[in-house]
């Protein structure tokens, strides 16, 4: 399950992220569209699945990932889902079965087999698999970047929390800047490509060292503490995690520093 984790200065908003225009970018742009009723569609799957409750509220779109991809991440209340864009054309029940897919991840439901088949039979087509490879010809990774800031190397100091927090048993992700400046947003934890990314806003010198080391700690503890499910709602932030937070030894001047940033 791919559940997207944030951080908001303590306020849970929507992170939002600076839609500054682009001046230079050396990575091709990528354009997403949305699923026309895929909404709906989630909604409807989600109660096949047997999940009972309100369903959360669904964004769901097409993008073109570089092969035949499918994501999920939770913010807040929503749940927003990928589709590649392969799948553009693809026959109403083959996006059923994407979303049964992908539910049953997020809510460990098993998906009835009728309902997620004509996903995999249309993945596993040579038509599909000749059109994946052609398509992959023409397009290049997202440029990602490291954990070596201007101000701050997240390497070294994802060391230094791993020592005093975790006693060093902490498997390290994929750390980095995020490329561009978000607004809302200190940093976030993607357990599908395993990425914690912080804002590239906060490697300046003017942002003590250790607002940016508490942001670290609260993504490396979303990588202790998988998001889990509780009935049909999914818990990011546990009582354990709460507690386990409060263990950073600046936590209130961290938290003071963040509340001041994100003014
Ligand atoms: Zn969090």
């Amino acid at each position: 399950m791919n559940a997207a984790k944030r951080i908001a200065s303590g306020k849970e908003r929507t992170p939002v992220k600076q839609s500054t225009p682009t001046k230079k970018r050396t990575t091709t742009r990528r354009v997403s569209s949305p699923v026309p009723g895929g909404a709906p569609l989630f909604q409807r799957v989600f109660t096949r699945l047997g999940c009972d409750g309100r369903p959360p509220r669904f964004r769901v779109e097409y993008y073109p990932y570089a092969s035949l991809v499918l994501t999920i991440r939770r913010r807040e209340d929503l749940l927003f889902v990928r589709f590649s864009d392969l799948l553009q054309h693809a026959p109403l029940a083959v996006l059923e079965g994407a979303a049964a897919l992908l539910l049953s991840r997020v809510y460990r439901r098993k998906a009835p087999r009728v309902l997620v088949e004509p996903y995999l039979n249309y993945a596993r087509s040579d038509r599909t698999r000749s059109r994946i490879s052609r398509m992959r010809r023409g397009r290049v990774p997202l440029a990602s970047t490291g954990p070596q800031g201007r101000q701050f190397d997240l390497e070294k100091m994802f060391a230094q929390l791993n020592e005093t927090y975790f006693a060093g048993a902490l498997e390290r992700p994929h750390i980095g800047w995020s490329t561009r400046p978000w607004r809302r947003q200190f940093g976030c934890y993607d357990p599908g490509p395993n990425q914690i990314l912080l804002n590239r806003r906060m490697d300046h010198p003017a942002v003590p060292q250790v607002a940016v080391e508490y942001v670290l700690y609260h993504e490396m503890l979303h990588v202790k503490h998988p998001t889990r499910r509780s009935g049909c709602s999914l818990v990011s932030h546990s009582a354990e995690f709460r507690a386990e937070e409060k263990r950073f030894a600046e936590f209130a001047r961290a938290r003071r520093v963040l509340d001041h940033l994100a003014r």
